[in-house]
C-alpha cells in the first residue's frame, strides 16, 4: 500500500483528525518487477555472448602465433555467438512489435492447406537434418480467421522446438483439425519431455528448463513467449502435456470467428 495523509484542521486552527489514504499499488508493483526482470534477464542474454566474442577476439589479436586450427575454432565460436545475439535482437524486437500492434493484426481467411505449404517444406527438411520422422495428419480444407504469419510464426516455432529438444531418430507429428467453432492445431514429439513444474513456466519470457541445452540448440529463450502471444491475440489457448523421456505435445486452439 502507498499511503498518503493530510491532517483535518477546523477554522480555529485546532486539528481535528487526519485524512489517510491508502492506494493498493500490488499490481503497479508487480508490472514494475516484472519490468525489472526484463531489463535484468536482456541485459545478461545480451552479456554472455558479447563477453565470449570479446575474449576470442582479444586473444586471437594477442597471440599472432596462434596455429590455424585453433584460429578456425575461435572464429567458428566467434560467429556462433554472433548469430545467437542476432537471434536474441531478432525475437525481442518480434516480441515487442506483438506487443504494441495488439490491435494491428492482418486478418484474413486462412486456408490451411494452402497456408502450411510453405511451413511444411522447411520443416521436412530440419527434420530429415536430424533424421526424424515428421507425421502430418492435416485435415483437409480448414479455413479460418486470422494473421496468417503470424500463426505461421507459431507453428514453426513449436516445431523448431519439437525438433531442438528431440534426439535423433523420433518423430514429431503436425496435426489440424476443427470443431464446430476452432481450429486445433498440434505438435507432438517423442523428445526429452518437460517436467510438470516447468509446464506453467515455459512460456515466461527467458525460462528454459536447461539453459545450457537451449543455447547450444540455438534457442533465445523467447520462442514460446512470443508463441503463446500470438496465440491470445486470436483469442485462442495454448496448452501443453508432456511426460518426461517419452515427449510433448502442445495444443493450440484458435476461434474460427473473433
Ligand atoms: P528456447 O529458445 O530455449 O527453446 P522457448 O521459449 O521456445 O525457448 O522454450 C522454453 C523452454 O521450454 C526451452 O528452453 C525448453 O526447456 C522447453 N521446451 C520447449 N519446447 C519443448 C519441447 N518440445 N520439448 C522439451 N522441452 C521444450
Amino acid at each position: 500500500f502507498e499511503v498518503v495523509g493530510a491532517p483535518v484542521i477546523n477554522d480555529v486552527k485546532e486539528l481535528k483528525g487526519a485524512v489517510l489514504v491508502f492506494h493498493d499499488i500490488t499490481d503497479l508493483k508487480r508490472v514494475e518487477e516484472m519490468r525489472k526482470d526484463f531489463v535484468a534477464n536482456v541485459s545478461h542474454e545480451l552479456k554472455t555472448p558479447i563477453t565470449s566474442i570479446r575474449g576470442f577476439a582479444e586473444t586471437l589479436l594477442e597471440d599472432e602465433m596462434a596455429e590455424d586450427e585453433i584460429k578456425e575454432q575461435f572464429l567458428t565460436i566467434i560467429l556462433k555467438e554472433s548469430t545467437r545475439l542476432q537471434s536474441l535482437v531478432h525475437d525481442l524486437l518480434e516480441l515487442s512489435k506483438i506487443e504494441k500492434e495488439e490491435m494491428k493484426l492482418s486478418t484474413k481467411l486462412i486456408e490451411v492447406d494452402e497456408w502450411l505449404q510453405s511451413s511444411l517444406t522447411l520443416m521436412e527438411q530440419q527434420a530429415s537434418n536430424k533424421s526424424l520422422q515428421f507425421i502430418k495428419e492435416i485435415k483437409p480444407n480448414i479455413s479460418f480467421h486470422g494473421d496468417p504469419d503470424r500463426l505461421q510464426q507459431v507453428v514453426l516455432n513449436l516445431m523448431y522446438n519439437a525438433i531442438n529438444y528431440t534426439a535423433e531418430e523420433g518423430s514429431i507429428f503436425l496435426r489440424v483439425d476443427e470443431n464446430d467453432n476452432e481450429v486445433i492445431i498440434e505438435v507432438e514429439d517423442t523428445g526429452i519431455g518437460i517436467p510438470e513444474e516447468a509446464r506453467q513456466r515455459i512460456f515466461e519470457r527467458f525460462y528454459r528448463v536447461d539453459r545450457a541445452r537451449s543455447r547450444n540448440t540455438g534457442g533465445t529463450g523467447l520462442g514460446l513467449a512470443i508463441v503463446k502471444h500470438i496465440v491470445e491475440v486470436h483469442q485462442g489457448t495454448i496448452s501443453v502435456s508432456s511426460e518426461m523421456g517419452k515427449g510433448s505435445c502442445f495444443i493450440v486452439k484458435i476461434p474460427k470467428k473473433w
